[in-house]
């Protein structure tokens, strides 16, 4: 037997709370069991709620514990059933170290995903004296009690989809608080059905509460928010609507580049392509963030293509109108004028524009973007980035629920 001493002093460096090494023993060169006791005695029943210390049964278990040093460390644990002395009622007690039924202390527990989302599952198991699949089996545990935490109250919502894994076509909607700025949800599928039945989890109280949703320009969401979240005003994303203006830009900018490779005079044909090339960035970018450079490559291209020069004023000019700080009324009146002129250059968009007006124009009452999706989106991508391992899609979403909770 180790003396009263040493003991207390192991006591110490394992440190947890209302905890006392009664022994230990060295099972092999790095390897060392500590039997361990529990100093508080009470525990609350958890049906009448009284408390009692009336031991019904030791069960004694082995709990694996962050490494002490250079040795793994597995904790002996006893976790009585007590016996209620008012209702009779059997139960196992409370220990604040370890949940029930897991073999992993909560510690070892927040280590781990640390190690996981810093470097890799096969590094974090070498690290803690575990196996890779004890690993998994941790990461697995700690989703579902993340996955069981559902939000109590959402006032502002934004749904935007993400591609899944790399080179795949498959989308994942993200569900994200917009004022905790914290994604709620990854749901595997983008479709109507599939939010639907998230939505539907989360219980009337919660849906009736929301007050805002917003989405991209796709139609499903917007009857599918307007069947189940009565009091929410929709907001059509004013990213969006800048994103498919580019991308008409964009095509232009492409059909002017094949045009000038077929113009048979050459010395047209090379001034028309200088002034075309290197074009893309500069006309997608915003006026206020050009270089002296990107400057003057607008200008020379408006001189070989003004109708393409045209279309970037047009650009800037609603990008301005998202801007400025007008009541509704007035921007309606903006994107009326906008069109009449736009419309020649950019059908599409003055089709979604119209389309989706109404939910354009609620921007303007409550100023709500999805700017904080993007962010999170690019996260996702380096988290995506980093971990290479991954091959479907619940450890994609593990990972980033995890991330999420755990790193933020
Ligand atoms: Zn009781």
């Amino acid at each position: 037997m180790p003396s009263n001493s040493l003991l207390h002093f192991i006591t110490k460096v394992i440190n947890i709370e209302d905890i006392k090494v009664a022994n230990y023993d060295f099972i092999t060169e790095d390897e060392i069991v500590v039997e361990i006791q529990n100093q508080s005695k009470f525990s609350q029943c958890p049906r009448c709620g009284k408390t009692t210390n009336k031991t019904h049964q030791n069960h004694w278990y082995m709990v694996r514990d962050i490494p002490m040093s250079d040795y793994q460390v597995i904790l002996k644990v006893n976790r009585r059933q007590l016996k209620c002395t008012e209702c009779h009622q059997v139960f196992s007690e409370e220990l604040s170290f370890v949940k029930t039924r897991r073999t992993y202390t909560k510690r070892l527990a927040m280590k781990v995903i640390k190690e996981v989302l810093e470097t890799n599952v096969e590094s974090a198991a070498r690290r803690n004296g575990m196996t890779v699949s004890e690993v998994e089996t941790l990461l697995k545990e700690l989703e579902a009690d993340l996955l069981k935490e559902k939000p109590h109250q959402i006032k502002k919502l934004g749904i935007d989809e993400i591609t899944q894994l790399k080179g795949g076509k498959n989308y994942a909607a993200v569900l994200v608080d917009l004022e905790t700025r914290r994604p709620i949800a990854l749901l595997e599928k983008r479709n109507k059905v599939v939010i639907a039945e998230y939505l539907s989890s989360l219980g009337s109280e919660v849906l009736n509460q929301i007050e805002e949703v917003s989405i991209d320009l796709w139609m499903p969401y917007k009857s599918l928010i307007q069947e189940m979240l009565p009091n929410a005003q929709v907001v059509a994303d004013r990213f969006h609507v800048m994103k498919q203006i580019n991308q008409e830009l964009d095509e232009r900018r492409k059909q002017e580049k094949r045009a000038a490779v077929k113009i048979k005079s050459r010395q047209e044909r090379e001034e028309k392509l200088a002034g075309l090339t290197h074009s893309k960035y500069p006309l997608l970018k915003k006026k206020e963030s050009l270089n002296d450079q990107e400057k003057a490559k607008i200008h020379s291209l408006q001189k070989v293509a003004p109708e393409l020069g045209e279309m970037y004023r047009k650009k800037e000019a609603i990008r301005d109108i998202f801007e400025s700080q007008i009541t509704s009324d007035e921007a309606l009146y903006k994107f009326l004028e906008w069109t009449e002129t736009a419309y020649k250059f950019f059908p599409k968009s003055c089709r979604t524009i119209s389309r989706w007006i109404d939910e354009i124009l609620a921007y303007f009452d409550h100023r709500t973007t999805q700017g904080i999706v993007e962010g999170i989106n690019q996260k996702i991508k380096l988290i995506k980035r980093r971990a290479y391992g991954l091959t479907n899609f619940n450890s994609f979403r593990r990972r980033i629920l995890l991330n999420w909770h755990f790193c933020c």
